[in-house]
């Protein structure tokens, strides 16, 4: 991961209200960093928004933060304001990819670096940075999980030789965050050689992307859909297992499984993948309910951020390891992936608590 230590002076404007933090050693100058996270609805997005707050805020800046309610409009707005109040960097987890174009500009006229947060921002040319988590990776471990949970492959991603069919549903995320789109590409990655062959089968026959995606991966919606989907069953329809896109639409859709009473083969549910370990969901992958989900450790994506924050507000390069994947556009914007980590009934004890991420009793 990227480490703090090395980054020894912070410039920026003088006379905020960060300017006398006792985190600022004596000649520093401190900047007023704006963070726009896109909502508080989701467990992570309020635990990032404060991680990034929070390590800003040690080496001395003065922090701006808000939360956008998945309200593209809102978001613009709050970035906007940012900029006027005098930002000198901002931090972006955005609501909708292609929706910030026009406020960025006036960040870049501004020369007011700008961190893609997560999520990469599309159709602009003033975006510096993205910090994020491999987010392909992310799809392939979901999909491979899935074809575990169903018993194509084994623990060590052996085809195990059941010929199936095993019968599935897709869901993915939400079609404004460029993320739903790689997560999904990775999953398909994973899962197409068995549906040509017929090992899988997508009941429905619904895996378009467009038509599987869950807009403000919302888990309201997916349940819907997928009650809506088991209307249209025969009676002794199987569902082995549902590729779900993260936590909140994984447990959602388990809240549909443990009322509809469907034939899971082995399993009393079917297996749902997720992400984020969420605390909901963390509790059921432990309790062996949500078959796995995926972590993410937001304390060191806000690390990777902060880090470059600041070494761009002291004219440095961040560090990156991924310079020709994520072209937003515009331009290839220069990334540091994160390693995204696969949490099982079997490890989530030493993923979750050992690392301290949470508490052993928050998941009792
Ligand atoms: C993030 C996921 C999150 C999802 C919904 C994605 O961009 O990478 O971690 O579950 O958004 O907020």
């Amino acid at each position: 991961t990227v480490g703090l230590g090395a980054l020894a002076v912070a410039v920026g404007l003088a006379g905020c209200a960060g300017a006398d933090s006792e985190a600022a050693s004596e000649g520093e100058e401190v900047a007023r960093v704006g963070v726009a996270m896109p909502t508080q609805q989701l467990e992570r997005w309020a635990k990032d928004g404060a991680n990034v707050t929070a390590q800003l805020e040690a080496l001395g800046h003065h922090v701006m933060v808000d939360y956008a309610d998945d309200d593209p409009q809102l978001q613009a707005d709050q970035i906007r304001q940012m900029v006027e109040a005098g930002a000198d960097a901002l931090v972006v987890g955005a609501v909708d990819a292609s929706a910030l174009t026009a406020v960025l500009a006036e960040a870049g006229a501004a020369d007011v670096p700008v961190v893609a947060y997560d999520r990469l921002i599309l159709d602009s040319p003033d975006v510096d940075y993205y910090a994020t988590f491999d987010n392909e990776r992310v799809g392939i471990q979901q999909a491979t999980s899935l074809l575990q949970g169903i018993g194509v492959l084994d623990e060590t991603g052996r085809e195990t030789g059941a010929e199936g069919p095993f019968f599935i549903e897709i869901f993915a995320g939400s079609p404004d965050d460029n993320n739903a789109t790689v997560f999904y590409a990775g999953a398909m990655s994973v899962l197409q050689p068995y549906l040509d062959s017929g090992v899988v089968e997508v009941v429905s026959g619904e895996t378009e992307f467009d038509v599987v995606a869950t807009p403000a991966w919302d888990g309201e919606t997916a349940a819907a859909r997928m009650s809506a989907l088991i209307q249209t069953y025969d009676a002794d329809q199987q569902l082995h297992g549902v590729l779900s896109p993260n936590d909140g639409i994984a447990q959602a859709l388990i809240g549909v499984f443990a009322t509809a009473g469907l034939d899971a083969g082995d399993r009393a549910l079917p297996v749902v993948p997720g992400q984020d370990a969420d605390l909901a969901s963390a509790k059921s992958v432990a309790a062996g309910e949500q078959y796995t989900t995926i972590f993410k450790d937001t304390r060191q994506l806000a690390e990777v951020a902060v880090s470059a924050v600041h070494q761009m507000l002291n004219g440095g390069d961040p560090e990156t390891n991924d310079v020709t994947t994520y072209d937003n556009g515009r331009l290839i914007v220069p990334a540091y992936l994160l390693t995204p980590q696969l949490v099982t009934q079997d490890n989530y004890h030493h993923l979750l608590i050992e690392s301290g991420y949470y508490e052993a009793g928050d998941l009792a």
